[in-house]
């Protein structure tokens, strides 16, 4: 086909028109366009991008860093100073400031990109016919003529023109504001049919609700009826969780308080202590600095943004940024069989006939493999019924296998593709087979009634229906079986449940495939329920092995205290031998959709916690699954992949969906959404949640006690009418020195090694809870006292008062440094030779520091603006043995308290045994 540029094709009204005159202008035919037409297209009339959202310019996000009641008190600090003349002061203060914006702009860079990038991992799939063959690609690629396959949970991916549809609804709220789904189909309608009764189009932005279709694209990008009402604004999401706005809450609100301490002490050193202004005015200015948090919502981003980053290297993509928090506390993962924990490459492994099982040998998708039984292998009439059953595989099919350099692959379902292998196997090539057939209608697969349904035709004689699905519901739908002999005979059941049961104890997916010649009036399809009369012809088996990575990530998680639930729609037996295969706790019991509908809410909560699996249940079981499991307050975790998992998705505590096999609507209800469907990212992300909420925690951890050492320093010099130990401009040094180094370090820590042997944290606590603080009242104490002894030493050596408070200042720094390490290591001993080689981060900072504080120390210039000294040797060497008795004193501290909390915890399981997810 010749290219059509630079004129775009035009279609006015296509809603009006026969699809086929549509079909005609825009050049396109029952095989797609060919690929070199539409990537002239693509060329010339541009991708199906929504609008880009224009960025604010440089220098307006740099202003809006200082847009912040923190920075307001500083720089109102700044002003001050510089009216009292203190202009060195009022320079590193600025310099605080300014660096604070410089890290806020980097960070919130930092942040963009990982979100981009998560963008880009979500960006959505279309399904095309192209020269004839089925594409998965990516919707930007789609061009005007384009044959779109529509299934059930697909986001329409562009404006189209129905040229085919089975049973198809689309729900339209984004564009009529009607929230129930309309049906859709190829008749045209009227040409002033609203646009929510055009019903011969499916539009951009809508969601498919039920049913399969194909249309040809008509508008793409702002073309489209939704990119001409919102200009398909994309969503700027910022980085942010509850916990982190909580921090930054608490951040505003201390500084409110510290300007209350700081007003009060202005008042009480200038009329009681009758100080001088100006010295107790720069004095509360370097407490007001050094206390307030101001880098701290800084770091917290940049240290989720690590996170996020984190977990989209390990295959976890972060839609809902909360997500990441609730993770770290999740007690229950409940989570599909096919394709989380099994690898959802499938390949038929045994048929069974009326009379007979075959084994079917082979790899993969590939058409060879043999067909044996020890008894008929080339029995004729048994080559008849393998043959038949071929056609209906083969029919009753939407998938299709492609060869690249000898390896075969399948777009489509997986489970369709193996069908087509065996059909090959058992029936021989596909095309001959199929290409005198045509379909005129279909009943898609929907979870609900477990069966996919056909009409077929051939030019002359009579149609063939032809169905496969879940055996119970085939069964239910035959009257009779198709015998060794060819003939349509009475339908043995007992029979056949034995076969399904052999074949399911195996650990494989059963499948029954039946068929019945079509009455001549039957030129539809009757509703799914009415279908009935059929031949069953036999059973597939097929086996899709579990993913050892699965297998190792569930043991993970049953150290980690985390329970794990198999939720699948499969056959109880099926269910059972994999969840066997893969190690649940316990396999043997198994719950199906039938049985929980016969409890009642109070006997479901009772039975899911000791269930761990749940075969032959639809969708709406997983969310009373869901719901009974929260009762019992615990945090679940959820995974779907179907239009109708959404509810479950959305009401779950962390709603998790498939990337490769998901629908679209299933993506966009979850909260994280797995690239690569497997299991084990799903413990990935755990570990990566908790490592994120300890990191935050060491973030604050850190940044607390050291602001509180220094405040109090200047607290209790000025009530007690002291000389301060270390000078206003030295604390805005040490702040600005260690805030923007040592403080940063803690986001880039890795996760501790025994972060997946702890209970998950419980759903409630505090980050701020009684330990923490006592560890700021702690360390603050220490911190102080350390500064004052070591300036009360240096006075009675009768050092000069600036090397006693360079020696102050130093000592301030050291503690620092130490306290960095002991807050790496929340749960274990820092005294270990991993904790002491740190990381990169650590280390990089802690040069930095060291370098400053050489400067500040010994650099002449640095000695002139801050009035320091030279500090002698062996005091310097007197420092770091304080530091390390105060590094000693806090992890004696910390290791009394683990032990007592041990023994708690000892106590509290000998009391109530069990397991602590209950
Ligand atoms: P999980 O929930 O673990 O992913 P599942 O994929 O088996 O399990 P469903 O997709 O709900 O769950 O499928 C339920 C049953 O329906 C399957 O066991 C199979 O018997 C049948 N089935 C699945 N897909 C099709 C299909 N395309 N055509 C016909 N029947 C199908």
């Amino acid at each position: 086909m010749s290219a059509d540029p630079p004129g775009r094709p035009t279609i006015s009204n296509a809603h009006a028109q026969e699809a086929d005159y549509v079909a005609d202008i825009l050049g396109a035919t029952s095989d797609g366009l060919c690929s070199e037409l539409a990537a002239d297209r693509l060329r010339a009339f541009g991708p199906n991008r929504p609008r880009i959202v224009q960025k604010p310019s440089i220098v307006r996000r740099f202003l809006s860093h200082f847009n912040n009641i923190l920075i307001y008190v500083l720089l109102v600090a700044a002003a001050i100073t510089s009216v009292l003349g203190h202009l060195i002061d009022t320079i590193v203060i600025l310099a605080v400031v300014i660096v604070n914006a410089v890290i806020g702009l980097a960070q919130e860079g930092r942040a963009e990109q990982a979100m981009t990038k998560i963008q880009q991992m979500l960006a959505p799939h279309a399904a095309v016919i192209r020269d004839g063959k089925r594409l998965d690609i990516s919707s930007e690629e789609l061009v005007l003529g384009d044959l779109v396959l529509l299934e059930a949970g697909d986001r329409v991916p562009a404006d189209l023109r129905l040229v085919e549809a089975y049973g198809l609804q689309a729900q339209e709220a984004v564009l009529t504001g009607e929230s129930l789904p309309v049906e859709k189909g190829p008749a045209p309608v009227a040409m002033d049919a609203s646009l929510g009764d055009r019903s011969s189009l499916a539009f951009s932005g809508t969601l498919v609700t039920a049913g399969q279709g194909r249309g040809i694209v008509i508008a793409t990008a702002e073309e489209t009826e939704i990119g001409r009402i919102s200009g398909m604004l994309a969503d700027v999401r910022t980085l942010t969780t509850p916990l982190v706005e909580q921090m930054n809450g608490f951040a505003r609100w201390l500084t409110l308080l510290i300007l209350l301490i700081a007003a009060t002490l202005l008042a009480f050193g200038y009329y009681v202590a009758n100080l001088e202004f100006s010295e107790v005015f720069m004095a509360i200015v370097g407490l007001s600095v050094s206390a307030i948090p101001e880098g701290l919502p800084a770091v917290l981003t940049i240290t989720l943004a690590i996170g996020v980053q984190a977990m989209a290297r390990r295959n976890a993509i972060v839609r809902r940024l909360p997500a990441i928090e609730t993770l770290g506390s999740v007690s229950i993962i409940c989570t599909d069989k096919t394709g989380t924990l099994t690898r959802n490459e499938m390949m038929a492994a045994s048929v069974a006939l009326a009379d007979q099982t075959f084994s079917i040998a082979g790899e993969g998708y590939g058409p060879e493999g043999e067909i044996s039984n020890e008894h008929a292998s080339d029995d004729p009439a048994y080559s008849e019924a393998l043959s038949e059953l071929a056609l209906v595989a083969a029919l009753c099919n939407d998938a299709e296998l492609n060869e690249t350099g000898g390896s075969w692959t399948v777009s489509g379902d997986p489970m369709e593709g193996a069908l087509l292998a065996l059909a090959i196997k058992a029936g021989g090539a596909l095309e001959p087979l199929t290409r005198e057939w045509f379909r005129s209608d279909a009943i898609p697969f929907d979870a609900r009634y477990r069966f996919m349904a056909t009409l077929q035709h051939k030019r002359n004689g009579p149609g063939l229906i032809t169905t496969k699905g879940a055996p119970e519901q085939v069964l239910s739908m035959c009257l009779s079986q198709r015998s060794a002999t060819g003939d349509a005979v009475e339908l043995d059941r007992d029979y056949w449940r034995m076969r399904i049961d052999e074949l399911s104890a195996r650990g494989q997916r059963v499948l029954a495939l039946a068929t019945r010649v079509a009455r001549p009036a039957e030129h539809k399809l009757p509703p799914a329920e009415f279908l009935g009369e059929l031949v069953l012809l036999g059973l597939v088996g097929l086996i899709d092995p579990p993913r050892p990575s699965a297998v190792a990530a569930i043991a993970e998680c049953r150290a980690a205290g985390i329970r794990v639930k198999m939720i699948t729609g499969d056959h109880a037996g099926t269910a059972a031998a994999i969840g066997r295969q893969v190690g649940l706790e316990h396999p043997d019991f198994v719950l199906t959709g039938t049985d929980l509908d016969a409890l009642t809410d109070h006997e479901l909560a009772a039975a899911v916690l000791e269930t761990d699996i749940f075969a032959r249940t639809n969708p709406g079981h997983k969310l009373r699954l869901v719901e009974a499991l929260q009762s019992r307050g615990l945090t679940i975790a959820m995974t779907g992949d179907g239009v109708n998992d959404a509810p479950a998705l959305k009401r779950a505590d962390a709603g998790i969906a498939m990337g490769r096999s998901g629908s679209e609507a299933a993506k966009e209800a979850a909260d994280i959404v797995l690239a690569d469907d497997d299991f084990a990212s799903i413990a990935a992300a755990v570990r990566e949640g908790r490592t994120v909420y300890d990191n935050i925690k060491k973030v604050i951890s850190w940044t607390l006690p050291t602001n509180g050492g220094e405040a109090l320093t200047i607290i209790i010099t000025i009530l007690l009418g002291l000389t301060l130990p270390i000078t206003p401009i030295q604390i805005l040094w040490i702040n600005l020195v260690t805030a923007t180094t040592l403080g940063i370090a803690l986001a880039f820590e890795p996760t501790e090694e025994d972060t997946m042997l702890r209970p998950p944290r419980p759903r409630a606590e505090p980050i701020l809870n009684g330990t923490l603080a006592w560890q700021i009242i702690f360390a603050s104490l220490l911190i102080s006292a350390g500064v004052f002894g070591v300036f009360a030493y240096a006075i009675e050596q009768q050092y000069e008062l600036e090397l006693a408070r360079t020696l102050a200042l130093n000592m301030l720094a050291i503690m620092e440094i130490f306290y960095l390490f002991y807050v790496r290591n929340i749960y274990g001993s820092s005294l270990t030779w991993t904790a002491v080689r740190g990381t990169k981060a650590v280390w990089l900072t802690v040069i930095a520091v060291f370098a400053a504080q050489l400067g500040i120390t010994y650099a002449p210039p640095l000695q002139v603006v801050f009035a320091t000294r030279p500090v002698p040797f062996a005091d310097g060497v007197l420092l770091f043995a304080i530091g390390t008795v105060f590094f000693a004193a806090l992890e004696l501290e910390k290791r009394l308290r683990l032990n007592l909390r041990a023994m708690g915890q000892t106590a509290h399981r000998q009391e109530f045994g069990g397991s602590n997810t209950q």
